[in-house]
């Protein structure tokens, strides 16, 4: 990008209430068939045109296309069992029905990259692709067939590097990487996290990125985040080998959190995507809240590597105050970059 901070979203954007359940985490879809199939595409035309008319400068399809943002991926794998679930405990904090990893995961086709075209032919600012990233794919899954969690992630990286490589030729600026596992798995994510993660963008020429929150702003996190203490230094176990990693961008959550700013310098030299807006919270910030945000990630982030953002996704807001906070995202991020200039 050229242009100072551009604007982007972390993720998820809320969906058309004739394509799911509105304010609601991982709503079942309300078509099916051909009509899902379109219906989606005419969501992503919605959610593309609320973001270029709140200023947003680097566009996604606001995960319109998916249900969940690792499930849906895993659908379309073989050597998965849906059907015979097992509950497992996700990110060490809350219960849930998982998949069963029965026999060698396999991408038999491509999983976004229709869609991802399809966005691309809808606009010409730079457009972010988001997949889950390997430990969080395991983190949300049984595993019956590999019996170890490094191999199964590995497995899901070669497979994702699949899906980048074809995301890439399909005209995807960033593809991102979604690792709220990284802020669980202090241990794992500098054995071979990180490690696995490099193994899917091996080969790609676009920028990477990856995105690292404390999750939706659901009770199961918002509990967690209480428990946390009034400094978040969960970052400062990891930015170190994130630092030393190819990953071109890195993507925190900093709105509201109690993450110490100065963290941010353990990843000097990495673009971050800054998230100065508070998902957890129906309150729309003021650009002036935003502007304040990025300021203090000033101090640890060289202008042209700061790429103001969201927290998290967005999907579980009304659609009017998601709207709200991308136009305050954009009017704050304007005031800095004139503040700049
Ligand atoms: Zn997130």
């Amino acid at each position: 990008m050229t242009k100072l901070l551009p604007t982007s979203t972390a993720g998820s954007l809320p969906k058309p209430s004739w394509l799911a359940q509105p304010e609601t985490l991982w709503s079942p879809w309300k078509l099916e068939g051909d009509e899902l199939i379109a219906g989606k595409k005419d969501a992503l035309k919605l959610s593309l045109h609320d973001q270029l008319t709140a200023g947003i400068d680097i566009v996604s399809d606001g995960e319109q296309t998916r249900q969940h943002f690792v499930t849906t991926f895993i659908e379309h794998l073989e050597g998965v069992d849906f059907k015979n679930r097992k509950t497992v405990k996700i990110r060490n904090r809350y219960d849930a029905s998982v998949p069963v990893v029965v026999g060698d995961v396999v991408r038999k086709q491509s999983v976004f990259v229709d869609d991802a075209a399809f966005l691309r032919s809808q606009t010409k600012q730079p457009i972010k692709w988001a997949l889950p990233g390997p430990m969080t794919m395991i983190d949300t899954l049984y595993d019956a067939r590999y019996k170890s969690r490094e191999k199964l992630a590995w497995e899901f990286a070669k497979i994702l590097n699949q899906e980048a490589r074809e995301l890439e030729a399909a005209g995807v600026d960033i593809i991102q990487f979604d690792e709220p596992a990284f802020n669980v798995f202090f241990d794992e994510v500098n054995e071979w996290g990180v490690a696995a993660l490099e193994r899917a963008i091996e080969g790609l020429s676009c920028e990477t990125a990856v995105h690292i929150c404390y999750g939706y702003g659901i009770k199961a996190n918002t509990d967690w985040k209480k428990t946390l203490g009034s400094e978040w230094r969960q970052y400062e176990e990891i930015f170190p080998t994130i630092r030393q990693s190819n990953i071109d961008i890195v993507s925190l959550e900093c709105q509201s959190s109690h993450v110490p700013m100065d963290l941010i310098e353990l990843i000097r030299g990495k673009k971050v995507m800054v998230g100065a807006i508070d998902v957890a919270t129906k309150t729309i910030e003021t650009p002036q809240d935003v502007a304040s945000t990025l300021r203090k990630a000033l101090q640890f982030v060289d202008a042209d590597k700061l790429y103001p953002c969201t927290n998290c996704g967005m999907t579980p807001l009304p659609q009017w105050v998601a709207n709200g906070k991308l136009k305050a995202l954009s009017a704050g991020a304007d005031i800095v970059r004139r503040e700049l200039s």
